[in-house]
């Protein structure tokens, strides 16, 4: 890009005709013999709005990021144009198997939190519905927080809490995850405002009380206590570029109110909690009866606010996160279809990729269960299916374009071949 520059090449705005000393900036086009100055691009840009405005159904559907923005703030102007639970539910089962349960409190926590954005003012104040979502790795939750996201075509930022620190301790502050909704929004404020937050192992900041590791809890719970004047909303000032703040910095002043949060974590072992709160309330003469009703396979589908107290999350930031969801282990049957049925499933992207190179992929059924076996031998859950099938698939990729095949069908005897050399070699 060509700054005001006060050379007299002979350089000029070829629309209008400005030399540069007229002109803030001058963009040369890429064969570098014509240029445009910012007046014209404004011009053009304020041209181009008022067609598409005229002819909505000619604007192009990959939009820019400020376009796709626009298209959001237009979205959420009324709670009518929000989409309702069932629509965003419906969006989200395109990408995600299972986890019904998770997906109804959150299309119904989204649905509430965009509606709270669009009310009047002084009407009755709605609270914010931040969400927590606790599961076993692998199952599910970021990919549930970024398919919203994604939907909504908002902001989206994810944060893992390990990195999180106290501020005046080494690692990153905590408003350091606002820099990266920032980044999302490419520094439009009032964009980030109105984005999602995915604070990603959020059991990892509990509270130990028994763990002899005093850094550990200092950054737990001290931690939490950051967290908490985000979660409920607060205008922080954010260093535009992340990393610590030092007084001669110049601050972003962000607004947390309309951020919605969604925390995610493994929460090991809180299982042994739930059972335990469970077996204290049944016992007595309806004890047998009521203990038998209860899925021992599955206790995590009875949490509740009090475990992950007992875990270690201080009551304030539980408060923080009305909407509790938990997320079920993926079963066999759970990855095959995860391996052969979302939008971008994993078998479909690869057959995509032999597809640009005119070749037919095909995986027989019993090459897929192999894959789903393994992944859950290595205790790697849907995680591990990318790992696996990217093991199996390296050489084909490799050789397959210096070859004239048509159809390329990967056995199992393939697959099982392909990981023993990979794993044991
Ligand atoms: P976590 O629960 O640890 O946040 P992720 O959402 O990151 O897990 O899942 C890791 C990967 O596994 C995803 O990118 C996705 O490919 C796959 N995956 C996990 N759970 C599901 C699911 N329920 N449906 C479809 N794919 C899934």
């Amino acid at each position: 890009m060509a700054k005001k520059s006060n050379s007299n090449s002979g350089v000029k705005c070829s629309f209008c005709g400005k030399e540069p000393s007229y002109t803030d900036i001058l963009v040369p086009s890429p064969l570098g013999d014509t240029y445009i100055c910012n007046e014209c691009v404004e011009q053009i840009e304020g041209l181009l709005k008022d067609y598409y405005q005229e002819n909505p159904s000619l604007r192009p559907a990959t939009s820019s990021s400020a376009k796709g923005n626009t298209k959001k703030e237009e979205h959420f102007d009324t709670a009518k144009q929000l989409p309702i639970p069932a629509e965003i539910r419906s969006f989200l089962d395109q990408y995600v198997i299972g986890q019904e349960d998770a997906k109804k409190y959150l299309s119904v926590a989204v649905y509430n939190h965009y509606k709270r954005l669009s009310q009047d003012k002084d009407d009755v104040d709605i609270e914010k519905s931040n969400i927590i979502m606790v599961g076993p790795t692998g199952t599910g939750k970021t990919l549930l927080a970024k398919t919203i996201a994604r939907q909504l075509d908002v902001p989206f930022a994810i944060v893992d809490a390990t990195v999180l620190t106290e501020a005046g301790y080494v690692g990153e502050d905590i408003e350091s995850l606002l820099v990266r909704l920032l980044q999302a929004a490419d520094y439009d404020v009032s964009k980030a405002e109105r984005g999602i937050v995915f604070i990603d192992e959020i059991d990892k900041i509990a509270r130990k009380g028994d763990n002899p590791s005093i850094t550990r809890d200092v950054s737990g719970e001290g931690v939490q206590q950051g967290l908490l004047k985000l979660l409920e909303g607060s205008i922080v000032n954010v260093p535009p570029n992340g990393g610590r703040k030092h007084p001669e910095q110049k601050m972003i002043a962000v607004d947390t109110k309309n951020i919605l949060f969604i925390c995610g974590g493994a929460f090991d072992g809180i299982e042994r909690k739930i059972a335990q709160r469970l077996n204290t309330h049944v016992v007595g003469f309806t004890g047998a009866s009521v203990r038998s009703k209860v899925d021992s396979d599955n206790y995590l589908k009875y949490i509740a606010p009090q475990d992950l107290k007992s875990f270690g999350l201080i009551p304030e930031i539980i408060g923080r996160l009305p909407v509790l969801v938990h997320l079920d282990p993926l079963d066999k049957e759970a990855l095959l279809r995860v391996l052969t049925e979302p939008k971008n499933a994993i078998t479909r992207q690869y057959e995509k990729l032999f597809d640009m190179d005119g070749v037919k992929l095909v995986f027989a059924p019993e090459t897929l269960e192999f894959i789903v076996d393994k992944a859950i031998e290595y205790k790697l859950g849907a995680r591990g299916l990318r790992t696996i099938v990217e093991t199996i698939m390296i050489d084909p990729m490799y050789e397959t374009p210096s070859t004239d095949i048509k159809e390329l069908v990967i056995t199992k005897d393939f697959a099982e071949e392909k990981l023993r050399k990979a794993y044991l070699g």
